[in-house]
């Protein structure tokens, strides 16, 4: 090969830049040192401490895509995938929470926004200030634009009035991006996004989710009363709500991937050094070929994952059409997740079964991969539908 033409040839998709592995070395020593000594307490009282939410700020993973100038870590969608993935190898939760921050909330006001919101909300999401993203609702899960959530003008603002159901971080957050309805009748066309600051009149969050997984995430119920929110908070075009919507989620579901991808790690990471520990029949437990070939198969799994999820946030960071690859990363990863995290689970044996443990709580986390940012039907629904055309 020559000079110019191994120039030519593209990186091997799973090979760092400089940035992205300082990123992914620096997210990881703050997994182990500041999140894995919380996690089962986090779990146990349903709750990520504000003290952990503050260290996740000065780490800069808070706002990675948010400019310098603004305050934030001037990275890319890449360095949120990686941030979400090391998280998540120690704790979903956590993961979670830092993947609505940049995939979705940042995301959309990046995409959205006008400079004045930019200019307004960026700098806190950078610095102090969690974000959220409300669009289901009791009435519309999968059938998202079905909400029921009514906005009606009002001098020069809207009045927001309805209820969100499921929001993750609404506990946390100060910065909610909501979607509403102008008009029902005009069907999605009616659906328009705006911003709601906690702090807004007629804004209350309500009761929050006792979980299966991802326990210390909050899942918020929203319940807006006459909320005035001002003109200058319409986020995109009045009536193309559901366009931010469609976008952001398409992208948002890259993290979900990065998020069972991490989780799918941190299973195979706890059953390997688990197996080559315990001892049964005088030999450890790595040594039966038979569990060595699990083992194996999980890291099939996860390699395979890790692959579809990459190369979806790689398309989508360099403008290339994506919306298949997200799908499928996220449908594979999660089904990963759940696979590695079970065999993890067999692999403790007893020891599996009980909190002491940390895999029972990677399987219970893993169920979430395939039921938000769109179930695992509707990922189908998106792949289909491409094979078809
Ligand atoms: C922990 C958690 C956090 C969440 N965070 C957020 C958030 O931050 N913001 C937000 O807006 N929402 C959030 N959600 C909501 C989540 O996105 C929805 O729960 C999800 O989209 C599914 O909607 P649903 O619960 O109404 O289920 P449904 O839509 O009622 O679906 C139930 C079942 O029917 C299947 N189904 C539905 N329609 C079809 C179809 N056409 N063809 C085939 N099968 C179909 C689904 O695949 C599923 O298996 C969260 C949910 C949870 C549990």
């Amino acid at each position: 090969m020559t000079q110019d033409t191994a120039e030519q040839v593209s990186p091997p998709l799973t090979v760092l830049s400089e940035d992205e592995l300082i990123l992914r070395e620096s997210v990881r020593e703050f997994a182990e040192a500041q999140v894995r000594p919380l996690v089962r307490e986090m779990d146990d009282h349903a709750k990520i401490p504000r003290t952990l939410v503050d260290k996740l700020f000065d780490l800069g993973v808070m706002g990675i895509e948010i400019p310098e100038s603004l305050g934030g870590s001037g990275g890319r969608f890449f360095h949120a995938v990686l941030a979400v993935e090391e998280l998540s190898r120690v704790d979903p939760s956590v993961g979670v929470l830092v993947d609505v921050q940049n995939t979705l909330v940042i995301n959309a006001l990046l995409r959205w926004g006008t400079e004045d919101i930019r200019q307004r909300y960026l700098p806190k999401l950078a610095a102090t200030s969690v974000g959220a993203y409300a669009l289901s609702e009791a009435g519309s899960g999968s059938d998202a634009f079905a909400l029921a959530t009514r906005a009606g003008e009002d001098g020069d603002g809207f009045v927001l009035s309805g209820r969100k159901l499921w929001i993750t971080n609404g506990n946390e957050a100060d910065i909610f991006i909501v979607f509403a309805t102008l008009n029902p009748d005009a069907g999605y066309r009616g659906i328009t996004a705006f911003v709601v600051e906690r702090g807004f009149p007629g804004f209350t969050v309500g009761k929050k989710e006792d979980k299966l997984g991802i326990r210390a995430s909050s899942t918020c119920e929203l319940i807006l009363e006459d909320c005035r929110v001002p003109r200058a908070n319409v986020l995109g075009e009045i009536g193309k709500g559901y366009k931010v919507a469609i976008e952001t989620l398409n992208e948002g579901r890259i993290g979900i991937g990065a998020q069972m991808v991490g989780l799918a790690k941190g299973a195979l990471q706890h059953a390997i050094a688990y197996t080559k520990d315990r001892k049964q029949f005088g030999k450890p437990l790595a040594e039966f070929q038979a569990v060595q070939h699990q083992l194996a198969r999980a890291a099939v799994d996860v390699e395979a994952a890790t692959l579809s999820v990459y190369n979806a946030a790689r398309l989508r960071e360099a403008g290339r059409p994506f919306l298949t690859e997200a799908a499928i990363c996220k449908i594979l990863s999660s089904e990963v997740a759940e696979r590695v995290a079970s065999l993890a689970v067999n692999l403790f044996g007893g020891n599996g079964f009980v909190k002491e443990y940390p895999v029972e709580k990677l399987f219970r986390d893993a169920k979430i991969g395939q039921i938000y940012e769109g179930t695992s039907n509707l990922q189908l629904q998106t792949i289909a539908k491409q094979l078809l055309s």
